[in-house]
């Protein structure tokens, strides 16, 4: 097993991962709430985990991912007074709240599926867990750690930190400074501290979505869910726990406290936060006019895009900047990673090529052999310093100049073993494939392409039999598909 080291927020350093259970991974990620279309921050920090999940399976830990779907009790404004966000979405539409939930989860599924994340083992979702929710606000309210106002349940973090509560601490957020700051009217008249947030909020008359409970009719507050859900797949305290860096105050922090009011235990060993997406380097908002959609960068049609970028393209995007950092969006790093991207997958078309002749004689050139074996180690290096993806890309680049010399002879095949080879062969194809999530993709303008001319493209870059390009060409016009298109396809068949 590789020696892991992920930041531990809570520690706020660097830990060397150790498993509670040998050679088995729980993984919590906070999944999205499902009124809107997902945005690209939902792609980054979903991404980011898809990275951690590859690469512990690439290593050889079994992994149950649990990541949730929140599908009622997150109010307009985060907070614990308003209209509930998916509510509000369906009286908009005139849809019933689970049409709401269904359209946007299908729709975050398929983008996530466009950008090849792998799905999580088990995605539960608030609505489905009414039960467990109930039955831990009642424990709390047992342990004298919560309390029922005007038919709504309020957690109490004074009594919680009596009780050696830590409240804060994740975020490293102070108790004194949280009261000065807080200029939150929420449940004012019902809380005893402004602090206190709500388990269970009474549903007003107009409020659509509501469920009997001991306090009469009403729904989960926002940060429960995580807690009962977590604790239901993973146990009183799993491995790591997972988020965007917004959800550290207060949804994380509300979570701690819930979980160790509820079972005793701090509910979890690692929590990992991703970092914020930025476009030209302003924060991305739709007040700003800089908020576009995954599918508008697909498709190149939103103002600020001088023209498409494929999912992969994007993807690799991401890679090159490790989760912990800012990702900036501009035009400019995105061509100069399409670029990238089609060099370093251009590589693997060669590689699963390539074969060591059987008929040559190996005379092995050490420095070219240390190398090769270098920049493998560097990939994993790199991976294991807290999945520095920056890193291990760069050291890919010095493995394709590798493979690019063997395919145009300037590097004989003879100065390596045939063990090297078959080291970088697989080393390249995994690292990409399995642990990156990068992958050859048909060029975004492929797409609804007929199967027919999807087997006569594919058959072209295989076979290499460039005179059929005219063919091919008044086939596609044929179909109605712009020759333009198709020219910036066939061109990206010819690249090597
Ligand atoms: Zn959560």
């Amino acid at each position: 097993m590789q020696p892991l080291k992920i930041y531990n927020t809570l520690s706020r350093e660097k830990e060397l991962f150790t498993p509670i259970h040998e050679n088995h991974v729980g993984l919590y990620v906070c999944g999205p709430t499902v009124y809107n279309y997902a945005h690209l921050g939902n792609v980054r920090t979903f991404t980011s985990f898809d990275i951690l999940n590859r690469y512990l399976l690439h290593i050889g830990y079994k992994v149950r991912y649990v990541r949730n779907i929140t599908d009622v009790g997150h109010l307009v404004g985060d907070g614990d007074e308003g209209e509930d966000k998916i509510g509000k979405m369906a009286k908009l539409e005139k849809l019933e709240p689970m049409e709401i939930v269904h359209r946007f989860t299908q729709d975050f599924h398929q983008v996530l599926e466009k950008f090849n994340l792998l799905p999580p083992n088990i995605e539960p979702t608030a609505t489905g867990h009414i039960v467990e929710q109930i039955e831990t606000t009642k424990s709390l309210i047992e342990k004298g750690l919560a309390y029922e106002s005007n038919g709504s349940v309020y957690f109490d973090i004074e009594a919680y930190n009596k009780n050696g509560g830590n409240y804060g601490h994740l975020s490293g957020r102070v108790i004194e400074d949280l009261l000065t700051e807080t200029r939150d009217l929420d449940g004012v008249g019902e809380k005893r501290s402004p602090l206190d947030f709500a388990l269970w909020k009474k549903a007003a008359p107009e409020h659509i979505m509501r469920w009997p409970s001991p306090w009469g009719e009403g729904f989960p507050g926002w940060h429960l869910e995580c807690t009962c859900m977590s604790h239901k797949y993973l146990g009183d305290t799993f491995d790591i726990h997972g988020g965007g860096m917004d959800l550290k105050f207060p949804h994380h922090e509300c979570e701690i406290a819930q979980a160790k009011g509820a079972y005793d235990r701090a509910p979890v060993r690692y929590w990992m936060h991703t970092n914020m997406l930025t476009v030209n380097g302003q924060k991305m908002s739709k007040s700003l006019g800089n908020s576009f959609l995954p599918a508008e960068l697909i498709a190149g049609n939103h103002p600020l895009l001088d023209q498409a970028y494929s999912p992969m393209t994007v993807r690799f995007f991401m890679l090159q900047s490790q989760y912990r950092s800012t990702l900036d969006f501009s035009n400019d790093a995105l061509k100069a990673a399409q670029k990238g991207y089609k060099k370093i997958a251009n590589g693997l078309r060669i590689i699963k090529k390539l074969a060591y002749p059987s008929d040559i004689t190996a005379n092995p050139d050490a420095a070219q052999e240390k190398e090769i074996n270098d920049a493998i180690q560097g990939c994993y290096d790199g991976m294991n310093d807290d999945l520095n993806t920056a890193v291990a890309i760069a050291h890919l680049f010095t493995l394709l100049k590798k493979i690019n010399s063997l395919y145009t002879g300037g590097l004989a095949f003879e100065s390596i073993s045939a063990e090297t080879f078959s080291n970088l062969q697989r080393s390249y194809i995994s690292i990409l494939e399995d642990v990156l999530g990068i992958i050859e993709e048909v060029p975004a303008d492929m797409n609804g392409l007929t199967d027919e001319l999807l087997q006569l493209y594919k058959g072209f870059k295989e076979s290499r039999q460039y005179d059929k390009v005219d063919e091919i060409r008044g086939a596609f016009k044929s179909a109605g598909l712009l020759i333009k298109d198709m020219k910036n396809s066939i061109d990206w068949g010819y690249e090597e």
